[in-house]
């Protein structure tokens, strides 16, 4: 049987962590892998999620199944968490998922089952794994423009003009918000066009939400979404718990989707939870459980926003401290972007040369895109990484 295989290729990222461990220089820095680092350099547990940890493993009575929906309670609280009252409820529904991950690919077999093949227009570039999670899926993909080398923002006018040209067949998949990998993202004023143009085309459009509160706050990253979903008869949500919540290896996120009416919404849900009983049966609940402990209790829902705060405001402070540094040493305003950008990421427009380059001279690791995690950065570096890249850069 297996000897019809051949090799698949192996993930790039991945690769890149193995060279950094190997590297026996103690000078390098890890800016690749896209997990969120404290001062340290650690990717800790969040306090108000140990907390939580605790009370469940007090309370919990029983491990049997979770149903194919997963964890309701859960599922209220990240509804609120994403769409707040934008939209009536009787016209949303939401599964829990394996991730934001999982999310998105039961809701790319939904589109499937739907739209057979339809196309999915993702930004140019975009986080790799849409490809692929599409494409098996048995969904077509196809680019709108997104990322301007030149300024390193938003293409805007290009981006609004393609997604003007779509119609009712297509999906559109946005980042809600902290762009990955490029760190750009849509203000709320474009967010408000985008809006627009999907109700007046009829596109279907379908959010990633993998960084919920990584970018201005919870409430401020929510816009996009928000917005869009209150504009359209229907919608499609990812929601990841990975990253906001540091539960990455719990594999926890939420699918969600908006029909034009309650009738339409529970027709759609008896599709997705089909798909989700043939796949894995049931989602694991740990994550879920964690969060909805979170959630919806009054102390531990303060503790962690402000945990999540303290992460943010820590890769905004990084990023204008590299910004400001490079600008001093240089002087020139050619590294600003950095401390436009927001989310975890940014695309510094390097070719891949230079990239090479800063791994070899520099041990700066960073994705061969040029994707810097600023997370990544350490403080007391940032004079050193400012004149690797300035230097590469010449
Ligand atoms: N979407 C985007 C844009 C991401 O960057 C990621 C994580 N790298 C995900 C979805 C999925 O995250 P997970 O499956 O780990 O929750």
């Amino acid at each position: 049987m297996f000897e019809t295989l051949s090799k698949a290729p192996g993930d790039k990222i991945l690769a890149l962590m193995g060279e950094y461990a190997a590297d026996p220089r103690p000078t390098k820095i890890d800016l690749g892998v896209g997990v969120y680092k404290d001062e340290k350099g650690t990717t800790p547990i969040m306090s108000a999620v140990r907390k939580a940890e605790e009370r469940i493993l007090a309370a919990e009575k029983t491990k049997s199944y979770l149903g194919i929906a997963g964890n309701k309670g859960f599922g209220s609280a990240v509804l609120d968490l994403t769409l707040g009252d934008s939209v009536d409820r009787s016209r949303v529904r939401i599964a829990q998922a394996p991730g934001g991950t999982g999310s998105l690919w039961v809701l790319m077999q939904l589109i499937n089952r739907a739209r057979p093949g339809t196309t999915v227009w993702v930004s140019d570039p975009t986080w790799p794994n849409h490809n692929p999670i599409a494409e098996n899926s048995g969904l077509a993909v196809a680019t709108y423009p997104y990322f301007d080398p030149e300024t390193r923002g938003v293409r805007f006018t290009e981006m609004l003009a393609a997604l003007d040209q779509l119609g009712k067949d297509d999906v559109v998949l946005l980042h809600g918000c902290c762009h990955n990998p490029t760190g750009a993202n849509l203000s709320a004023e474009q967010w408000d066009q985008v809006a627009a143009s999907l109700a007046r085309t009829g596109a279907l459009p379908f959010i990633d939400l993998a960084y919920l509160g990584f970018g201005d706050g919870l409430e401020a990253d929510a816009y996009g979404t928000r917005k869009v979903v209150s504009s359209v008869p229907e919608a499609l949500v990812a929601f990841s718990g990975s990253k906001n919540f540091g539960l990455y290896r719990e594999r926890i996120g939420a699918a969600i989707l908006i029909a034009r009416d309650a009738e339409q919404a529970d027709i759609t849900q008896s599709q997705l939870l089909n798909i989700i009983r043939g796949a894995y049966s049931q989602p694991p609940d740990h994550g879920a459980e964690i969060i909805r402990t979170i959630l919806e209790d009054a102390d531990l829902r303060t503790e962690w926003e402000a945990e999540l705060n303290q992460m943010r405001t820590r890769m905004v402070h990084l990023r204008e401290k590299l910004a400001e540094t490079i600008r001093q040493r240089s002087n020139s305003e050619d590294f600003d972007f950095i401390a436009d950008h927001r989310g975890m990421f940014s695309l510094l427009g390097l070719d891949s040369a230079t990239v090479e380059h800063l791994k070899a001279a520099n041990g700066v690791y960073m994705v061969g895109d040029s994707r810097i995690n600023v997370a990544g950065i350490p403080e007391e570096r940032v004079g050193d990484l400012a004149d690797a890249l300035l230097a590469a850069n010449k």
